[in-house]
């Protein structure tokens, strides 16, 4: 009788748990929307940020993006940090790398672009931080010209190819895709570079902003069908990791970088709606680097904007 009750008893605890399982994957299975928040305060203040404004997932910087000091933690900072994560059901957090890199430079920028990445990706293994993603950088004096043909592009790839051997196996070098004349502002560019470099880690971070200025069209369902056919014969869909969700305050294939809110620049909402229930890309992460409508910053409602788009 004792083991009968036992077993039904276990049976029932079972059971409850196998259905809270199912609730908790049905809210990783909801949407991911967020949004890059500031650390000030510490790390720990960015994930109550994000909570406050809506957002189960988010991006930060790890340091001031327009220095060159790394980022410090203690042990318990990091505890701290992957306690509270946790608790806040939030999934995933990216870092965003510093403005300053340039992996396409031979002298100090480019060593110190190396130093700084290599340090954030490892402080991003010990945080459960998915990745830093990062904009590669220019050569300067780049025509038209396809990049493999610069003199510089050999250093490109193999300043990527030592930060990823200097770091953990469970992080990710996710390469942001150009609005400017940079590298990175076409699929094709990213296309080579990741078949050059030939490293598992790396994985690629769409920022709608960017393929709007770029001139990259996804403003239709056939369009973004298209778009997506093309990345996933170039790149391979399984390496697209994030979106960054930003409208654009400069016209099509105008090669600018000025974000704008959601719905109320150039790209318009319609698109918005379309890559949020896309079939092939619903369950990345969706996250916003907007101005915010009193300009501080992605805010609560560019993610209402952004949950009001997606259909069940
Ligand atoms: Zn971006």
């Amino acid at each position: 009788m004792f083991f009968y009750l036992q077993h039904r008893k276990n049976r029932v605890i079972t059971r409850g748990s196998l259905f809270r399982d199912t609730i908790i994957t049905k809210h990783i299975v909801l949407k991911k929307i967020g949004a890059h928040v500031s650390i000030s305060g510490g790390y720990t203040k960015a994930l109550e940020r994000i909570t406050a404004i809506g957002g189960n997932c988010l991006q930060i910087f790890s340091t001031s993006p327009r220095g060159w000091k790394l980022a410090e933690l203690s042990n318990n900072e990091i505890e701290e940090f992957i306690r509270l994560k946790e608790e806040l059901a939030i999934d995933s957090v990216y870092f965003h790398a510093s403005y300053l890199i340039n992996l396409a430079d031979d002298g100090r920028i480019g060593y110190l672009s190396k130093e700084s990445l290599i340090s954030e990706l490892n402080l991003a293994s010990r945080l459960g931080i998915r990745g830093s993603i990062i904009h590669l950088g220019s050569f300067k004096d780049s025509g038209d010209e396809p990049i493999f043909k610069h003199e510089k592009y050999g250093i490109l790839i193999t300043n990527i190819r030592e930060v990823l051997e200097s770091i953990s196996r469970s992080t990710s070098f996710i390469i942001e895709n150009a609005g400017m004349r940079k590298i990175g502002k076409s699929i094709e560019e990213i296309e080579q570079i990741i078949k050059d470099v030939g490293n598992g880690q790396l994985r690629v971070c769409l920022d709608t902003c960017h393929l709007h200025t770029a001139g990259h069209d996804i403003s239709t369902e056939k369009k973004l069908d298209s778009f997506l056919d093309d990345f996933d014969r170039r790149i391979g869909l399984s390496k697209l990791e994030v979106w960054h969700m930003n409208d654009s305050r400069d016209l099509f294939g105008s090669f600018r970088d000025r974000h704008e809110n959601i719905g109320e620049g150039e790209i318009g909402l319609a698109t918005f709606r379309l890559l949020l229930n896309h079939p092939k890309i619903k369950h990345l992460p969706f996250i916003l680097e907007t101005p915010g409508f009193d300009q501080q910053g992605p805010d609560k409602q560019n993610i209402e904007i952004l949950k009001s788009l997606v259909e069940n």
